[in-house]
């Protein structure tokens, strides 16, 4: 039966000279312009800490029921309800003073996401300013930023941010009059992907090895040098000044129920206009990629999509039609992930694409569980015979009896996350597969 759906009208999004569509330009708030990241820029164009000052009159449990009559999920890729997970803090009791700790995952290493950095670079005071409301919604008592070693280059720029914010009275002791002290760090991990797991985070920011842990206990139970943790990504903290501002409610009537506010989606590959498009959830694959992003950049079809960062299953043309929220795009066998849309036209050869993510996963392993350490190398081996004119007439059996044996076997989503490429290209373009093994070359006529 053919989907009926009202197309949306391109001429409500704004393009900004920054290679971006914006709307309703809640969180980029006009990347691209250089000055934009000063606390006196977020203060005077922007309205920046009012939030904040709304936020401190609030008692610190009505601002955690406003993020959840919001229905803010979080942005990093799991999309799990952030009022909700501030919930899981435990309070003080009579008996035991807790040290509560926010820790922002800024780790951002999921191949085809480049979204998180833009709001460190151009718009840090709103990330610092929905921590601080964080951080009072669950009476923390000190904020980590937790950076990929890569972001080096932005330290500088954000720790001169959280200094700004110090000054202001904004960090640091009796914040406000409350009598409240709170203060933020920043942090660098040494690049490992694994380090955007939160519990590998949080050993990275204790010092040690960056690796998963076992769970329970749970963050919220025992996080952060055994205190009690949340950890949030960075565009779900700088939502939260813009849903204190609208309101709860208000923010919770953009995109769909379930599935509200805005996202930052990152366009990139062959497509005219990559770059980053602020969008409220639940807008068409295709209107965002051939409406908002100019649609192949080559000219030739677009065959393929990964639609929300490396580690989600390969789109092929009849899912274009999806809708871009966490939900619809679970239901058609993906995931909306960390929003990173990377759009491959009918010359992209599906078996290097996939050696090419299936050798980042063997690499990024841990190695602590044998299921995704041995399965991943496994699957890269065979890829590689396959892509190199070497492959065997039951390569594609053997690949495809590796995934069941790593899903859902291992301790942290990385065995799963290596799993979805292989399993999707292996069903949606086998002839691609069967090609290389039977003429020991390439279907793709220009081959990218
Ligand atoms: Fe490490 Fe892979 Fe196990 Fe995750 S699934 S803990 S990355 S070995």
């Amino acid at each position: 039966m053919a989907r009926i759906r009202t197309k949306p009208d391109p001429q409500r999004y704004t393009f900004d000279g920054f290679g971006s569509a914006q709307y309703p330009n809640l969180m980029l708030l006009g990347a691209g312009d250089l000055d934009n990241w000063t606390l006196k820029a977020y203060r005077d164009k922007w309205g920046g800490y009012q939030s904040l000052g709304k936020a401190l009159k609030m008692e610190p449990a009505a601002v955690t029921g406003e993020v959840k009559v919001s229905d803010l999920r979080g942005r990093g890729g799991a999309g799990f309800r952030t009022g909700l997970k501030w919930g899981f803090m435990p309070k003080d009791t009579p008996e035991r003073k807790l040290t509560r700790y926010l820790v922002c995952n800024g780790d951002e290493g999921e191949p085809g996401t480049f979204k998180d950095r833009a709001i460190l670079e151009y718009n840090p005071h709103q990330l610092i300013e929905g921590m601080i409301i964080a951080g009072w919604a669950m009476q923390c008592r000190l904020g980590f930023i937790y950076l990929r070693g890569e972001f080096g280059w932005l330290v500088d720029k954000l720790e001169a941010a959280i200094q700004q914010a110090r000054d202001a009275g904004y960090l640091g002791k009796n914040i406000q009059g409350t009598g409240w002290d709170f203060d933020l760090l920043t942090y660098r991990g040494a690049g490992a992907y694994i380090c955007g797991e939160e519990t590998a985070l949080l050993n990275s920011l204790e010092g040690r090895r960056g690796e998963p842990r076992v769970k329970p206990p749970f963050p919220a139970q025992a996080g952060a040098f055994g205190q009690p943790t949340t950890v949030n990504n960075v565009e779900t903290l700088a939502a939260v000044p813009v849903i204190l501002r609208m309101g709860g409610a208000q923010y919770a009537r953009i995109g769909l129920p379930g599935n509200t506010g805005t996202r930052i989606y990152c366009l990139s590959g062959h497509v005219k206009r990559p770059g980053l498009y602020e969008l409220p959830l639940g807008l068409p694959l295709d209107f965002i990629m051939n409406d908002l992003a100019g649609g192949s950049s080559t000219g030739r079809k677009i065959k393929a999509v990964i639609p929300g960062g490396a580690s989600a299953p390969i789109f092929d043309a009849k899912d274009f039609d999806c809708p871009m929220d966490f939900d619809t795009v679970k239901a058609r066998g993906s995931m909306a992930g960390s929003a990173g849309i990377i759009a491959m036209d009918e010359d992209t050869c599906m078996v290097r694409t996939l050696l090419r993510l299936t050798s980042f996963y063997a690499h990024e392993s841990c190695g602590q569980c044998t299921p995704c350490r041995e399965g991943c190398n496994w699957m890269e081996m065979i890829l590689h015979r396959i892509e190199h004119g070497q492959g065997r007439p039951d390569d594609l059996a053997l690949l495809a009896s590796l995934p069941p044996r790593i899903n859902m076997r291992t301790l942290c989503p990385l065995g799963d996350a290596a799993c979805g490429p292989v399993e999707s290209a292996m069903a949606k373009f086998r002839n691609e597969f069967e090609h290389h093994i039977t003429h020991k070359e390439c279907l793709c006529p220009a081959r990218v």
